[in-house]
């Protein structure tokens, strides 16, 4: 293995998968695959952005290897994780032959891993599933934790599974294609995970701000390599959602889904929402006494440097917000729940502070 490429595991039982990091590896997808599974038969989903740039590319090889392979192709976008679009890549996988014996691979971002996910773990009962995430908050956020699915109206991510990948392959070249917006929001999770649990990883955030603004494959498959790794820490020690770690990752959520729902998710990417929620969170730390001023202004000054927006749509109304965010306390016994943080590299579960509160940390003044 090259200093560029790294391998996470991520150890769940007899479900437990490895993660391989690293610059052009998307070149060895086939060797990466069958030393993990015997595999005769891929069905390649991709959407029509990611097909031309690298899933045609991947589909090759496994032809090359003759591998009967067929490429499935959705439209991007979020639109495409309905009920209707897995139904037709069902349709679709029936006409091509597919059965028990063919394998799923994933080549695209969140969109494509969750439907394409979703469809393995219902066709036939279940299939094995590969992945190939392409965006950055694919390969940091969606490469772990086995989350598959699609959503219902006004519901999002309603409908799914639990559906462990058997190998996720991350090429951190993928990202040079990738829109500047899109990147930017991928890079606001990263932000999340030194927040949440590990203090040396947001001060090397900070120091490598410039590589990562210049996308360094080096400082990518690194990010990448430490996100993973800490993500498959907290989804190991709570693999199903059940004891509650898992909550830890929503930091900043609670604001964001408010803000996503208010702006009917299309003036927001998820990332741009993550970053002015994990700011308002912070700020909600702050009025709660849990920590200083300098736990936020830190975090501004990162998000800042790495180009993400910082204060919510000024034309957004804060009691609606504050309406939206109570409606959905679908969690946990009624209450809504805030992920706060106690120190840089430290977050607690704070179960429904004061509203009063709650609206003056959005920033939105009125
Ligand atoms: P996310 O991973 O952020 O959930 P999507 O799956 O919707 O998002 O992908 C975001 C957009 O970026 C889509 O339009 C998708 O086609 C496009 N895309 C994905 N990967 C790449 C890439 N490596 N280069 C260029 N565009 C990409
Ligand atoms: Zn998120």
């Amino acid at each position: 293995m090259s200093e560029l490429q790294h391998s996470v595991r991520v150890d769940l039982a007899e479900r437990g998968y490895d993660i391989e990091i690293g610059e052009g590896v998307l070149e060895g997808i086939v060797d990466f695959v069958q030393q993990r599974h015997a595999v005769s038969h891929v069905a390649v989903i991709t959407d029509s952005n990611v097909d031309g740039l690298y899933a045609d590319a991947v589909a090759d090889r496994f032809s090359d290897a003759d591998i009967e392979t067929h490429v499935l192709v959705i439209d991007p976008g979020e639109s495409s994780k309905d009920p209707e679009v897995a139904h037709d890549l069902w349709q679709t996988m029936i006409e091509e032959g597919c059965d028990r014996q063919t394998m799923v691979l994933a080549v695209g971002g969140g969109v494509v891993g969750d439907l394409a996910g979703f469809v393995a773990a219902t066709f036939a009962r279940g299939l094995t599933f590969f992945q190939a995430p392409t965006t950055l908050l694919a390969q940091v956020d969606s490469s772990v934790g086995g989350k598959v699915g699609v959503n219902l109206e006004g519901a999002k991510n309603m409908v799914g599974a639990f559906w462990q990948p058997a190998g996720v392959l991350i090429d951190v070249a993928t990202l040079t294609t990738l829109p500047d917006r899109e990147y930017r929001a991928g890079l606001a999770e990263v932000v999340k995970y030194g927040v949440i649990m590990d203090e040396p990883f947001f001060a090397y955030l900070e120091a490598q701000a410039d590589a990562i603004n210049g996308r360094d494959s080096a400082v990518l498959a690194e990010i990448v390599r430490r996100c993973c790794r800490l993500k498959a820490d907290v989804v190991e020690a709570d693999e199903r959602e059940e004891s509650g770690r898992r909550a830890i990752l929503n930091y900043g959520h609670t604001f964001c889904h408010a803000l996503e729902a208010a702006t009917n998710y299309t003036r927001l990417l998820h990332g741009e929402g993550v970053a002015i929620g994990m700011l308002c969170a912070s700020r909600l730390a702050e009025r709660l006494g849990r920590i200083g001023a300098d736990v936020t202004s830190r975090q501004h000054a990162l998000l800042e440097k790495l180009g993400l927006p910082l204060t919510a749509p000024a034309d957004l109304d804060p009691d609606e917000l504050v309406r939206l965010m109570w409606r959905d306390k679908k969690v946990s016994a009624g209450k809504l729940n805030f992920i706060l943080p106690s120190r840089l590299g430290e977050v607690e579960l704070v179960a429904d502070p004061p509203v009063g509160d709650v609206r003056d940390s959005l920033g939105l003044g009125g």
